[in-house]
């Protein structure tokens, strides 16, 4: 039997009576949801979504990264920036570091940058960037480790959570970006309505989608504390890229120009996408 809980988009968001087994982050009893043609097993109690029918790992996700539009070449970098602008200055890992873009700008702005990432090709790439910089093997004692959208691609989020935590030296601080899933299925739900739908899993290669609260809670059950999130803008390839709209590209540009705005003016409001950063203890 099928429950819509949204009376104004009926036939887009259902929820189905389908129990899909426990949260792997607060073991509440989750949900099927869709959200146009996706589908999820959704949790009530803390938002996290995990997409059904899509276990991740697409081959060309590497490509789609890339991005030869000037605006989003240019809010890509200041938004690198401004991350590095408020970290605690050091030896910076970046985790999940494909072909080494962040680290390249990290290295620029004169950090002591080394990026590591599992697949071959990224890390070939980053090689010809970064030269020994591009790590073959993970190391640890870093002061920094970064992850740029890279904890919604794998299977296992709390085991790229204990790589980060491996890396990290005691009191050393994580920064994490990741889709917003409480933004992410209303903007879904628009599209869908203008028949536009998203395609989450097969088109943007990720698999869990966090909400502030899930995220919180998974950091804190991996050793981290001081969990603040913070809201500067979007970089994300998937809210930012290939849309063949126009008027989809210029929507999402002033969105994020006015995201930027309210961060510069201190009044940051919630984004597209999680940008977290937290701490280990000393
Ligand atoms: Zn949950």
């Amino acid at each position: 039997m099928e429950t819509a809980v949204d009376h104004d988009a009926e036939t887009i968001v259902t929820v189905i009576g389908v129990p899909t087994g426990a949260c792997p982050v607060c073991g509440s009893p989750r949900v099927e949801t869709r959200y146009g043609p996706s589908r999820f097993a959704e949790c009530p109690a803390c938002g996290l979504g995990r997409v059904l029918g899509y276990d991740g790992g697409r081959a060309d996700y590497w490509a789609s990264k890339e991005t030869s539009d000037p605006y989003w070449a240019d809010a890509k970098r200041r938004y690198f920036l401004s991350a590095l602008a408020m970290l605690p200055r050091g030896r910076l890992l970046d985790l999940g570091g494909g072909t080494g873009e962040f680290a390249a700008i990290a290295l620029e702005a004169g950090w002591d940058a080394y990026s590591f990432d599992t697949s071959p090709e990224a890390t070939a790439a980053a090689r010809a960037r970064l030269g020994r910089r591009a790590l073959e093997v993970p190391a640890g004692g870093f002061d920094v480790v970064t992850l740029w959208c890279v904890i919604a691609h794998l299977p296992e989020p709390g085991q790229l959570l204990e790589s980060a935590r491996t890396a990290l030296r005691g009191g050393g601080t994580l920064w994490l970006t990741t889709p917003n899933f409480a933004f992410q299925r209303r903007y879904a739900r628009l599209l869908a309505l203008v028949h536009r739908p998203l395609l989450f899993g097969t088109s943007d290669d990720h698999v869990w989608h966090f909400t502030t609260h899930s995220l919180r809670r998974l950091l804190e059950a991996h050793g981290f504390h001081d969990v603040r999130f913070h809201h500067r803008g979007v970089i994300e390839w998937c809210s930012t890229g290939h849309s063949s709209s126009r008027l989809l590209i210029s929507g999402k540009r002033a969105w994020n120009s006015v995201v930027y705005a309210g961060y510069r003016l201190g009044m940051p409001l919630a984004t597209s996408e999680l940008q977290v950063t937290a701490r280990l203890p000393g």
